[in-house]
Order: structure tokens, then sequence, then C-alpha cells
């Protein structure tokens, strides 16, 4: 499949990969938006929010608690941070292999852009 996100889960394109699980990989955004952007993964190709059914949304659980550790091992679990998941083409998805942003380390304005 071409899919950049199953590319790096495959090990067929490198990434800067901070924690890895059989169900979940996390790795370094290539474009980082935040002093701390990271991408939480499921390994599975869902290809957005929307696709998430019964059998597939056990994952969500464990992505939640890899955004809890990761935000406690960069220190930003008491200042903030933000988790993100764009949809759609108005919504700013360009990868179509769910992901959650994790970005912190500096203050998020809100609205985004
Ligand atoms: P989206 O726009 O779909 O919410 O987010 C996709 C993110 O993936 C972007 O922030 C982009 O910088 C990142 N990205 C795209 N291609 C690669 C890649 O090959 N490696 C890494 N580490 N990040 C990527
Ligand atoms: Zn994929």
């Amino acid at each position: 499949m071409d899919c950049v996100f199953c590319k790096i889960i495959n090990k067929e394109i490198p990434a800067k990969v901070v924690y890895e699980d059989d169900q979940v990989i996390a790795f370094h955004d290539a474009n980082p938006q935040a002093p701390i952007h990271l991408l939480i993964v499921p390994k599975e190709h869902i290809a957005s929010i929307l696709d998430i059914d019964e059998e597939n949304s056990e994952v969500l659980k464990d992505i939640f608690r890899v955004a809890q550790n990761i935000a406690k091992e960069n220190n930003i679990d008491k200042k903030g941070f933000r988790l993100v998941v764009n949809t759609g083409e108005e919504g700013g998805q360009t990868v179509h292999h769910l992901h959650f942003h994790l970005l912190g380390g500096r203050f998020l304005t809100w609205p985004p852009g």
C-alpha cells in the first residue's frame, strides 16, 4: 500500500521513533510545528477517525496511554500540550493513515489557523 506511515511502520523509510509496541508507534514529525511534535500512530492502517469501529477501536486506549507517557517523558504533562487529529480535506489531513499529533513545549494559540 502506498502509505507513508505504513512504510515507516514497516521500516521501509526511516523515522525518529520514540516509542513502539505491537499496536502503536510514535515518532517525530518531519516538519515540526512546536518544540515537541510527535505523531502517535496505530500500526493497523486505519484511514481516518471515520474508519474507527468496534473491531479496531481497542487501539485508541493504547494511543491515549502512549500520549500520556510521552507527555510525561517530555515534561509537558503539567505544563500542557495538545493532541490533534486532522480529518478530511477541510480538517487539514494530508496523510490518510490515522495519527494523533502531540504538540507542546510552547504556548499554543486558540483557535487554530
Ligand atoms: P496531517 O496533515 O495528515 O494531519 O499530518 C501529517 C503529518 O505527517 C504532517 O505534520 C507531516 O509533517 C508529517 N509527515 C509527512 N510525511 C512524513 C514522513 O515521511 N516522516 C515523518 N516523520 N513525518 C511525516
Ligand atoms: Zn498506512
